[in-house]
């Protein structure tokens, strides 16, 4: 018996309605906003993450899923294998596993030349995702995000509308003890004075941080805020913040958000740990952070990215967005107790008594389901009690009887489970069936 991956999930039946639901909703707050979907392939050049999601990352450090490639690159690439047992391709012809979101986004806007067609650019995913991380709960190998991102504008108004769009949804999906962190962090004017003062600072502290710290310190110094390590975390409590450091431009721009957020009603904290897991982030960082303590609480992160798309090989065109991942959704959904309504499976059982009952069964199966009506048919040749039985448990509002006998005078029953009561109708023709069903559906 072969189990699954370490780290990876099955998404059965009995949960899959609660991943519709979620899918659904945001699909629709994203049209609501003026979103239009991007599909983008599940594995691409492992060099666009490390430049898309940049070097001194976690995602690019530590957790990526890098895919041991055909034959033919294989000539051309010089791959290690690490302890996990994957060859890690780390030059531009070895492929990854989409780590998140943004990047290839990012990539296809560009490829397909998309800054030519107007001026501002709205997209939303929903793409599963993988990190080769240490799976905890909330944490997974094998994952789903959903997120958006707004090509083509500096204006602080898309930073307020992309937080707007995940509080919406947030709010929508009943989570009102999840909460608004924002920060700002510069941009290449501002970051690279304060880096210095941050430097200052950290050098006495070196021999006290971990080895990825050390790593960062002159790569990129703020990420070092980031570190998860609780012994470095406490090393850094007093340590100096970007949003005292801001140039004029960076902020007046996160006085415009705060003040939008304001408007809008939305709640929020401004937080100087927030400096995101990201390379690519200038300005606005913000994470939504569920307060209860159950798993991982950051249940969405985002922020502004005005490089990125230059990064990737495009043109100058700044950017925004949020990244959200559906499991620790779900988790901290179910964590705060919010259910998630079951919708009903079907609305028609047809219990089939007898040989010829079974093609009669089949084709009027087909008229309901062709009328709209999600209808399914007995395919043990159960006993009719059985088949009562199975109608209760499946809770199907309806049932028809279709035995022999119904075939030969081409009337059947159509049976109200609820109350008992019972209309005759034709086996070739089910209209006065189709009615009553859609009657109640609309009720
Ligand atoms: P964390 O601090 O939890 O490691 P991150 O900074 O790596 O998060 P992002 O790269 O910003 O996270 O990803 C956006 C969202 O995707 C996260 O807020 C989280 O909801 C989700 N996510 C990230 N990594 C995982 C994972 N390994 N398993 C499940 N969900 C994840
Ligand atoms: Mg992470």
């Amino acid at each position: 018996m072969i189990l699954k991956p370490k780290g990876t999930n099955d998404i059965l039946p009995s949960e899959v309605y609660k991943w519709h639901h979620i899918e659904k909703l945001f699909r629709k707050i994203c049209e609501e906003f003026g979103f239009e979907e991007m599909r983008t392939p599940a594995f691409e050049y492992t060099s666009l993450f490390k430049r898309g999601v940049g070097e001194t990352t976690d995602i690019v450090q530590k957790e990526m899923f890098n895919v041991i490639p055909s034959v033919e690159t294989r000539k051309v690439t010089e791959g290690v294998w690490d302890a996990a047992g994957f060859k890690r391709y780390l030059d531009k012809d070895g492929m990854t596993l989409k780590p998140e979101g943004t990047a290839p986004v990012v990539r296809a806007f560009v490829e397909n030349k998309m800054h030519g067609q107007g001026q501002l650019h709205k997209f939303y995913y929903i793409t599963p995702c993988f990190r080769h991380e240490r799976p905890q709960a909330g944490r997974m190998r094998a994952f789903h995000q959903f997120g958006i991102e707004i090509f083509g504008t500096m204006s602080a108004t898309a930073d307020a509308e992309v937080i707007a769009l995940a509080d919406t949804f947030i709010k929508r999906v009943g989570l009102m003890d999840v909460k608004l962190h924002i920060n700002s962090i510069g941009c290449p004017t501002c970051r690279p004075q304060y880096n210095e003062t941050l430097k200052a600072y950290l050098a006495p502290k070196l021999p006290k941080l971990c080895d990825t710290c050390n790593d960062r310190f002159d790569k990129n110094p703020m990420r070092i805020l980031d570190c998860k390590n609780p012994d470095c975390q406490a090393e850094l409590h007093d340590a100096p913040h970007m949003i005292d450091s801001l140039c004029d431009e960076c902020a007046a721009h996160f006085e415009d958000v705060k003040s939008m957020l304001t408007a809008m009603t939305i709640d929020f904290t401004v937080d100087t740990g927030i400096v995101r897991g990201l390379d690519y982030y200038t300005k606005t960082a913000f994470e939504f952070i569920s307060e209860d303590i159950g798993a991982q609480s950051t249940v969405s992160g985002g922020g502004r990215y005005d490089g990125l798309v230059a990064e990737v090989g495009g043109p100058e065109i700044p950017g925004v967005g949020f990244g959200m991942g559906m499991e620790r959704l779900l988790l901290t959904m179910q964590n705060t107790g919010i259910e998630i309504p079951k919708p009903m499976v079907n609305e028609l059982f047809i219990i089939v008594l007898g040989e010829q009952a079974k093609r009669s069964a089949l084709a009027v199966a087909k008229r309901f389901r062709d009328a709209g009506i999600k209808t399914e048919i007995d395919h043990l040749g159960r006993s009719m009690k059985a088949q009562f039985k199975y109608a209760n448990k499946i809770e199907v509002p309806y049932v028809i009887i279709l035995g022999d006998d119904e075939v030969t005078k081409g009337v059947m029953p159509l049976k109200c489970m609820a109350d008992g009561t019972q209309i005759e109708i034709g086996i070739d023709d089910v209209e006065k069936g189709v009615a009553l069903i859609q009657s109640k559906q609309e009720a």
